[in-house]
């Protein structure tokens, strides 16, 4: 029997219809390329993203088109993929820090047919457009006033184009299941992957995000979102906040620690979410400074495995509460978010940041388990780790194209490739890559919690630890050190300090010291290079 209730695609354009009717005037500032503060509303973002799908569709562009981005932060940005999705088409995001023939890549596998550039890139797109045949044309996101000379063909200024349009278009409904956005993982080895957002999952994934024990977000909420919206759809906000109603603040181009600091004060900003290296830089800035956060309630942090430093200087100098979350460009992002349930009333201090270096536990839509590797499901018991496999509606079911095709199973459960364990209260703690977990004697150590263990020392500015071979034990691990500006801390000094918080069989085997640990383009340490770069590398004794 089937139940008498109306049928209600879960669609992404009626977020922002939802937003323009019910939040009308909610304003959406974006700090723009061009330099000055620009504020529109959520009426605004709907009637131009009407005319961007008018436009698109009126020039040929089809339902299940791939429409690139390649653009920072902005309520443009926002609008342009409102626009791209109510013409039925599926914006993709490119990210900038790529290497151009890495984004060349990119777009010819995911075959755009056109693209929304902010200024910053143009010289990025001149180099690239001529070795992307499927794309027709350019849209550069200013107005003809910052319009800059180029030999491409088929450009135009944004503001212009839109002139030409009227906004009297009817959304395309393409249905719940169609494509409407697509990110490529960026991975440290092999060539990238696309993930393929539908419209039901960004919809739910968008729900998913604002409940109370996930981001805990509402029209109250000024909300700023520093991570970016072409890595990992910036966290579900772009959809989170119309969804709910929250003022958005876009950073532009901009995101050092007085930049951000600046609009988090002017504009009131109650949450954000970012990177740790955004707020390293952050909170360098106010300690630099002598300022405060009057008006910040809440950050989220994730992306990479949060120092307990700086969740313990938000929370206890600045009175900011910290959620530390994981996530996969594959799982639209969100998997987990360390919010405290009622297990944890009246924890404070040590006790309280302890949980807070967990990646916390999963909302309503995400399924987690931990495997062997021979995909026995392990105990929650926050010791064993394995594995980490989930499931659920907004996480992907296969790539774009079929590559990957190993890492999904036939009960839908896909292998994030973290190691983690998960305590009886269901909080998940990532331990490491699969691949750079160090197997040591049989067992396994925790790269990642040497790491912030070694973060820890007041003379240590970054550190990475990878396996390196061992005569007896297979592999052991060795830490990597970049000192920071004017320390030159010692091998000894940085192991006592380490010594009797770790079990001593984990301690590291040596220190190494470096100039810079070279990064990806997403900011996250890159192993294989290290392990190339330490390949001749041996343990004395
Ligand atoms: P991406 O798809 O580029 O966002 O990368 C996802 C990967 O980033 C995850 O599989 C993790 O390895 C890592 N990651 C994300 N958030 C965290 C976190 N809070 N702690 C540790 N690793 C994280």
């Amino acid at each position: 029997m089937l139940g008498l209730m109306q049928e209600w695609p879960l669609v992404c354009h009626k977020i922002i219809d939802f937003a323009a009717r019910q939040h009308p005037h909610r304003e959406v500032v974006s700090r723009s390329v061009e330099g000055p503060i620009v504020r529109m509303t959520y009426a605004d973002i709907r009637g131009r993203a009407l005319k961007i799908a008018q436009l698109l569709d009126r020039e040929g562009f089809e339902p299940g088109d791939r429409i690139a981005t390649l653009a920072w932060n902005s309520g443009n940005h926002l609008e342009a993929w409102f626009g791209i999705m109510g013409m039925g088409g599926v914006y993709h995001t490119l990210n900038p820090r790529l290497f151009p023939e890495q984004i060349a890549w990119i777009m010819n596998h995911a075959a755009d047919r056109a693209i929304f550039v902010d200024l910053t890139f143009m010289p990025l797109v001149e180099k690239l457009a001529a070795h992307v045949p499927s794309l027709r044309k350019v849209i550069v996101m200013t107005d003809a006033a910052h319009m800059p000379e180029t030999a491409l063909e088929n450009v135009v200024a944004y503001e212009e184009w839109l002139k030409g349009a009227d906004g009297d278009f009817v959304w395309n409904d393409v249905g719940e299941d169609a494509a409407c956005g697509m990110c490529y993982t960026s991975g440290t080895t092999g060539d990238p992957k696309g993930v393929l957002y539908s419209h039901r999952s960004n919809v739910i994934h968008a729900m998913m995000a604002a409940m109370p024990d996930a981001m805990g977000i509402g029209s109250k909420d000024v909300v700023l979102p520093v991570v970016p919206m072409f890595h990992a759809n910036a966290w579900g906000l772009g959809q989170t906040c119309p969804m709910i109603g929250a003022k958005m603040v876009m950073p532009g181009g901009k995101m050092d620690g007085e930049s951000i600091y600046e609009l988090l004060d002017t504009e009131k900003v109650t949450f954000s979410a970012a990177v740790p290296t955004v707020w390293l830089m952050l909170l360098h800035y106010l300690e630099t400074t002598g300022k405060m956060l009057p008006h910040l309630n809440k950050v989220v942090i994730g992306g990479a495995a949060c120092p307990r430093a700086i969740t313990e200087k938000f929370e206890k100098v600045y009175g900011v509460e910290v959620i530390h979350a994981w996530g996969m460009t594959e799982m639209s992002p969100l998997g987990s978010l360390c919010t405290m349930k009622p297990e944890h009333a009246g924890k404070s201090g040590d006790a309280l940041l302890d949980i807070k270096q967990k990646q916390g536990s999963a909302p309503f839509g995400v399924e987690m388990k931990i495997t062997d590797d021979d995909n026995n499901e392990l105990p929650w018991d926050g010791k064993t780790f394995g594995r980490l496999k989930v499931r659920g509606p907004a996480v992907a079911s296969s790539y774009y194209g079929g590559a990957g095709s190993e890492q999904f199973d036939d009960e839908s459960w896909f292998d994030t490739g973290d190691v983690a364990h998960i305590d009886e209260f269901g909080y998940m703690q990532i331990t490491d890559r699969s691949k750079d977990v160090i197997k040591s004697g049989g067992e396994w150590i925790s790269s990642i919690d040497l790491e912030n263990l070694a973060v820890g020392h007041p003379e240590v500015a970054e550190a990475a630890v990878i396996g390196v071979p061992h005569p007896k034990w297979s592999e052991r691990p060795l830490l990597i050190v970049v000192a920071k500006e004017g320390c030159s801390p010692k091998k000894d000094d940085i192991l006592a300090f380490m010594k009797g918080k770790i079990v001593d069989w984990w301690m590291p085997d040596d220190v190494a010291f470096v100039d810079e640990i070279p990064h990806t383009a997403t900011g996250k340490i890159k192993k294989t290079t290290l392990r190339e770069q330490f390949a001749e590398y041996k343990l004395a004794g």
